[in-house]
């Protein structure tokens, strides 16, 4: 049972309530008349007592056309009438908004014998819930902008890999199909120079000399333009053997020789003893090192120093190979970056030396391929070193 203090208590507690939360309440009998209202009265258009006896739609005009419906609630078929938004003019151009809801009034003995009208304040919220709306129709606005920039970036990016496909394509039939004939100047030259169209006068011989320098020249790109693009597909495979690198690398000299000699460049060759064998690629590896071999010679000084090593890595199961020059050397800035294709550094203009670029980055694609790295070291006008490791090759278990 409630005593007189638990009911004082609730009647503190509920007009706090009322307060707090801008809630009012009014009660009315069978003719819609305010017997009693209570709570934040000026909701309901309202200074309170005065309330008592008002018609509860000239309190809330709203309720004109729902009579009805109260008079179903008053009859007890209809158990609650919820109006939402009513709103009120709040002066200073304000505007805030009002909840009704009516329920049955019961009395003691729990028969309905009025309507409960309780107003509730409900700006607050509908302000959030506007606020929500708006930014879940910006969030899907910008969800749709996600997906259709996606969209465009996915089909620029097919677009893309089908031009780069396109000029891989392009340049390996232009390589390709320069071969043919390069490789026939070439033959007619050697013929020229055997003297098998007659007798070649020393001028003459010279000219050819050059001409045949010039072949040998795009006969290099045209072989350096085909491999970067196989090796790009992935269409380069490896013969992997075990080999020896003393006659890998002296076979590798052999063919500079004359490209360093000409220069009057001092070679010097050190193998540590017992290497053991490396497995790898015989063509492609004889490839890489002809290019850091040859690269130190272009782009060292005559009469300067080139040598080459080769000895156990500090990575155990590698086998290191260095090439080394005291020749123009690279700023550091570009070290790294002549590893990519068409690259060539500024001393590499400087010293006038032909080249595409090409020749370091086939040479790291396929050191890769062998499970190596390739990497350098260079102090301008000091020299450089180039580095390169191949795993040893497990003989027994092969
Ligand atoms: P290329 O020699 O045809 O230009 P590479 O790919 O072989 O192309 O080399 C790329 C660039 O790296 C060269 O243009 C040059 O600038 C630089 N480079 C390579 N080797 C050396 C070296 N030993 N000394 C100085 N610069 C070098």
């Amino acid at each position: 049972m409630m005593t007189t203090h638990d009911l004082d208590m609730t009647v503190t507690v509920a007009r706090l309530l009322f307060q707090e939360r801008r809630l009012a309440y009014a009660v009315t009998n069978d003719d819609a008349r305010v017997v009693q209202i209570g709570g934040a009265v000026e909701l309901f258009n309202s200074r309170g007592s005065e309330g008592v006896g008002a018609s509860i739609y000239d309190l809330t005009p709203e309720l004109i056309g729902s009579e009805h419906d109260l008079a179903e609630i008053r009859a007890g078929r209809l158990p609650r009438l919820e109006l939402s938004w009513l709103n009120r003019d709040a002066g200073n151009d304000n505007t805030f908004y009002l909840n009704l809801i009516n329920l049955p009034y019961h009395d003691a003995e729990g028969r309905i014998c009025g309507v409960v009208h309780l107003m509730e304040d409900s700006t607050m919220k509908g302000e959030l819930g506007q606020r929500l709306v708006q930014q879940r129709n910006e969030m899907r606005l910008l969800r749709d902008q996600l997906l259709q920039q996606n969209q465009r970036l996915a089909s620029v990016n097919a677009e893309l890999k089908r031009a780069d496909e396109m000029k891989s394509m392009f340049v390996s039939i232009a390589a390709h199909e320069l071969r043919s004939p390069l490789a026939s100047v070439s033959g007619y030259l050697e013929m020229l120079l055997e003297g098998m169209f007659g007798a070649v006068s020393a001028k003459q011989e010279e000219a050819l000399h050059v001409v045949e320098q010039s072949v040998g020249r795009l006969l290099s790109i045209t072989s350096n333009l085909l491999d970067a693009t196989r090796l790009e597909a992935g269409r380069v495979e490896l013969v992997l053997v075990p080999i020896h690198l003393p006659e890998l690398l002296r076979a590798v000299v052999a063919e500079l020789t004359p490209q360093i000699e000409a220069k009057e460049q001092r070679l010097q060759i050190s193998v540590a003893p017992d290497l053991p064998p490396v497995l790898c690629d015989r063509t492609r590896m004889a490839q890489v090192l002809q290019n850091l071999l040859s690269n130190a010679c272009k782009y060292t000084n005559r009469q300067g120093e080139i040598m080459v090593e080769a000895a156990l890595a500090a990575e155990p199961g590698f086998v290191q190979i260095t090439v080394r020059d005291n020749g123009i050397g690279i700023a550091e800035g570009d070290q790294e970056r002549l590893f990519s294709r068409f690259f060539r550094g500024e001393g590499a203009y400087l010293s006038g030396e032909a080249g595409a670029g090409l020749g370091l980055h086939i040479a790291r694609a396929l050191t890769d391929l062998h499970g190596g790295r390739i990497w350098v070291e260079s102090e301008v006008e000091r020299g450089s070193a180039f580095f390169v490791t191949l795993p040893i090759a497990d003989v027994e278990s092969l």
